[in-house]
């Protein structure tokens, strides 16, 4: 439809009918104006798949299972396999099976930057480095978008905590906000060319963001020249004025009074009374009508998509298995499929479907394979898998069946609710009786086992939207429980599954191997199982900082962590994750980007050029120095030897996987701008890349400074924001 047709169209709508697109008519859709032909836009969550189908106005689940769709590993798995191609990939399958369930607009990806390892969602977004996030975002929205429907990233911006999220209001610096918090949203709106954004639940210097003026105005529209649709979290808008005037373009919530909704009635009445020019209404409205014009929802051909389709899970499985990370290894791994080998599955973990857990990223999977099951498909006949529990869970919490009957959603804007539940990690008596017998029972058949794979770490209890952990420590007791299974039996391999960052320090010296693995998927148990007995050589990098511990994280040195009376001030800056740890020098479990490999690599021959607009290229040659075909990530970071301002000692700028076979090596390129060398300058208000020397790093992970180079910017150069 040309641009002068939709015009039309919006002047043959009445003012009712206007109102009526601008808000939820449903839970997750806008009202259609059927005379016109103008559909509803149907939104669906979330990040790891579409999620279940509810009533269109009750937060029940209709429950006739035709609604069984893919589970996709998480945004930090996907993070964690530091590989574009995967991402794109990955957003084909959630845009095709968006559409293919009747939906155009799914309510991902989450691309907020991990402040505190204790935020519920971090296994809902991509770590800790803006430059992975957004590199890792932007193929994946033009992934989704392939498919005739569009994207919603969220939650923009800085909405890095659960405690108080509806009304906590963040203040931070010009230059956090920029180099850290905004760069991913920016690339996937300017790369990506998402059609949609999803307003953040809190504030931003005052203002609720979705309907933030200088979010919404200033940083997306007038910045980035974002010409897509804005649209509130559920419940997140608070002021119809602030809404309609601030560049808000479409208001969902959570309760089923959809007239009474801020952008609903409330609006109506105030263009009637004259206060509101209608002009904005229309503003909003033509914003709608373009994004359903570019999806072909208002005429010509459009995608069918597809759901559960068969192909997708050699993808998804592909995924799964470059986002095991692998922490420790003194040999053990890979296992070897010895006749007889008696091994013991312990953990909760092991056996439990993680998909129906976590709150609005909830997937009621088609399957699922857990850890159990990969583990034992992958030993083989010849091999003895058993299995004990270990720790049980006080309540699982997020089960799907057909009699639960209403969302814990119904209820998610209830302050209260939220605030009886955050922070609070707790076992009964009861429990923990019980648990010592299960403990008692997993150790005594330790002492059998030739090897132990203990599978752990949190669940979507912990991992989970509304609240935040209390403290990095392994709930449910495990750490005592893992000290014991390790005095069983010296052959113990830990297998950590959480979207966060736990302690470690109580045994990763201590394991005869420690592996990282996240809610990584429908194939995700069997991605483990293959890593464990060598199919597959380990290649994920860690998205984020693993830290000893919750005092040594920036948030929490700097005082603020979630803040106090609903305020938190980003007193940390732009020292978020391995920018502090690398600058201060303070001693971590794992740095970003680490993870070992069933080979061994070297790297070769790096040089860098720079010319004068900053493009810099980069050149090196990756040797694979073992006996096993592999994976390498080549991080480059880059450090200004000397800066006007106060910066990180280097920072993430460039990366490239690499597939390289046994004994061979491959030339690596990669061309970078002159954003690579910048940082914000608050009073230029610009991003600025001072003339003068950088170091180059080719490194395999934030702490490995063996291998640079210097270039030399000839000028310095102003980059817009
Ligand atoms: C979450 C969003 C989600 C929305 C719709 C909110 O509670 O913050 O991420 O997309 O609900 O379910």
């Amino acid at each position: 439809m040309t641009q002068e047709k939709l015009q039309e169209l919006l002047e043959q709508l009445t003012l009712d009918e206007k109102i009526s697109m601008i808000h939820g008519g449903s839970l997750f859709g806008t009202n259609a104006v059927e005379r016109l032909g103008i559909p509803e836009l149907m939104t669906s969550d979330g990040p790891m798949g579409v999620r279940m189908q509810y009533e269109r106005t009750k937060w029940n689940p209709i429950g006739d299972n035709r609604d069984y769709t893919s589970y996709l590993p998480s945004n930090t798995a996907l993070a964690a396999t530091w590989n574009r191609e995967l991402a794109y990939e990955t957003g084909q399958i959630l845009g095709k099976e968006t559409r293919g369930r009747g939906k155009d607009m799914i309510l991902a990806p989450g691309i907020n930057i991990l402040r505190s390892p204790l935020c519920g969602r971090n296994f809902e977004y991509m770590g800790e480095d803006p430059y992975l996030a957004g590199e890792l975002a932007a193929p994946l929205v033009r992934g989704i978008e392939e498919n005739d429907v569009s994207s919603c990233v969220k939650h923009f911006a800085v909405n890095n905590q659960e405690y108080h999220r509806l009304s906590v209001n963040v203040e931070l610096s010009e230059r956090a906000l920029q180099e850290i918090y905004l760069p991913a949203f920016k690339k996937a709106v300017k790369q990506g060319g998402a059609k949609a954004i999803m307003g953040a639940y809190n504030k931003l210097r005052g203002q609720h963001c979705c309907h933030n003026e200088y979010l919404l105005k200033k940083v997306l529209r007038e910045d980035w020249g974002f010409e897509g649709v804005t649209v509130s979290d559920w419940g997140g808008v608070h002021d119809t004025l602030e809404a309609v005037n601030n560049g808000l373009d479409l208001e969902m919530s959570v309760t089923d009074n959809f007239d009474e909704y801020y952008m609903a009635n409330p609006l109506k009445e105030l263009v009637k009374s004259g206060e509101v020019d209608e002009a904005l209404v229309d503003e909003k409205v033509l914003r709608i009508l373009n994004l359903m014009n570019n999806l072909h929802m208002l005429d010509g051909e459009r995608k069918r998509g597809m759901y559960n389709d068969w192909a997708d899970r050699g993808k998804m499985l592909e995924t799964a298995r470059q986002s095991v990370v692998l922490l420790e290894n003194n040999g053990i791994l890979p296992l070897e499929r010895k006749k007889g080998l008696k091994v013991l599955v312990v953990g909760d973990n092991a056996g439990r479907m993680q998909a129906p857990g976590g709150g609005s990223a909830e997937i009621k999977a088609l399957y699922e394979v857990c850890p159990l099951l990969g583990i034992t498909m992958a030993a083989g006949g010849d091999v003895r898998v058993s299995f004990a529990q270990g720790y049980a869970l006080e309540s699982s919490g997020n089960i799907w069946d057909s009699d639960r009957k209403e969302s814990w959603q119904a209820t998610s804007l209830n302050q209260e609710l939220i605030d009886l539940n955050d922070m609070v990690e707790y076992m009964s008596d009861e429990l923990k009786a019980k648990n010592a017998v299960l403990a008692e029972e997993a150790v005594a058949a330790a002492a059998e086992a030739d090897v132990v794979i203990f599978v752990g770490g949190l669940n979507h209890d912990h991992d989970t939207e509304g609240k935040d952990r209390k403290s990095m420590t392994l709930p449910y007791e495990q750490e005592q429980l893992i000290s014991r299974l390790i005095e069983a039996n010296e052959n113990t391999v830990l297998v950590m599954m959480a979207g966060s960052p736990v302690d470690l320090r109580a045994f990763k010296d201590k394991a005869a191997a420690l592996v990282y693995y996240w809610y990584s998927g429908m194939e995700g148990g069997r991605a483990l199982g293959e890593v464990l007995f060598g199919d597959v050589n380990p290649s994920g990098r860690l998205p984020e900082t693993l830290p000893l511990c919750d005092e040594d994280v920036p948030a929490m040195v700097y005082g603020e962590f979630p803040g106090e009376n609903d305020v938190v001030h980003y007193h940390d800056g732009i020292y978020v994750g391995y920018r502090y740890y690398e600058t201060k020098k303070v001693s971590v479990a794992y740095p970003f980007g680490y993870g070992l490999s069933y080979t061994k690599f070297a790297k070769h021959n790096l040089t860098a050029e720079c010319d004068a607009d900053g493009r810099l290229r980069i050149d090196l040659d990756v040797q694979n120095t073992g006996d096993m075909d592999g994976y390498e990530t080549v991080q480059i970071y880059v450090q200004a030897e000397e800066s006007a301002v106060e910066r990180p000692v280097r920072e993430l700028r460039g990366f490239a996987k690499v597939y390289v076979k046994a004994g061979e090596s491959e030339h690596v390129t990669m061309e970078l701008g002159a954003e690579s060398f910048t940082y914000f300058d608050e009073e230029k208000d610009c991003f600025v890349a001072e003339a003068g020397q950088y170091r180059i790093y080719a490194a395999a992970d934030a702490s490995d400074t063996a291998v640079s180079v210097e270039v030399s910017l000839p000028e310095t150069i102003c980059l817009p924001r």
